[in-house]
């Protein structure tokens, strides 16, 4: 079995919804292993595989595999935090127990969507960025035209949460990341 347990070790507000909570997971040893197997079965996932994260998107919900912990995003409550858990273990051990059946997807198979970057942003449509919106620059961002670096406002303390997670989504999807050596975050 390669994920034997799972322990909720934060529960913070959800940034793309104030009334759904975001919970990270640890877990027992590295589960790394069953990421290209469940790329390849799984529909709509975003696999970086130098990074090792392997995003899931299920019901409008947001799950991020990475080795040693899971992101789960827009969550009711705990309970409904433990139950999808509980799915992710099974579906993780059983996906890995079969792996010697499955052709392994080393490959992105899904693109971020705007309104994913959007949500994260800080939504003032500031104009700072140079863009008139915030959605344009979200729409901007996913096509590779702007760096996520031209959002000042989003290295201050007051998005600070909002800019790991979107740091996060947009490493999970295999863009180059900058960003401004005077707000060197750890990511
Ligand atoms: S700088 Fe950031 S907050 Fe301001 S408009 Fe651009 S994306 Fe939105």
């Amino acid at each position: 079995m390669l994920l034997h347990s799972y322990r909720i070790t934060r529960i913070l507000p959800c940034l793309a919804d104030p009334e759904k909570i975001r919970v990270i997971a640890e877990v027992s040893g590295e589960i790394y292993e069953a990421f290209p197997y469940l790329n390849a079965i799984l529909k709509g996932c975003i696999y970086n595989h130098p990074a090792l994260t392997l995003t899931i998107k299920k019901d409008g919900k947001l799950f991020t595999l990475h080795a040693h912990h899971i992101t789960l995003a827009k969550i009711e409550d705990e309970k409904e935090a433990e139950e999808i858990l509980g799915w992710l273990k099974n579906l993780i051990n059983e996906t890995h127990e079969k792996r010697d059946l499955i052709e392994p997807n080393f490959s992105m198979t899904a693109e971020l969507k705007p309104l994913d970057i959007y949500k994260l942003l800080p939504g003032t449509s500031c104009k700072k960025c140079g863009e008139l919106t915030c959605l344009a620059f979200a729409v901007k961002l996913v096509g590779q035209e702007i760096g996520i670096v031209k959002c000042s406002p989003l290295f201050t303390g007051e998005y600070k949460e909002k800019q790991k997670v979107l740091i996060e989504l947009l490493q999970a999807g295999g863009y180059a990341i900058t960003t401004p050596l005077s707000h060197p975050e750890k990511i």
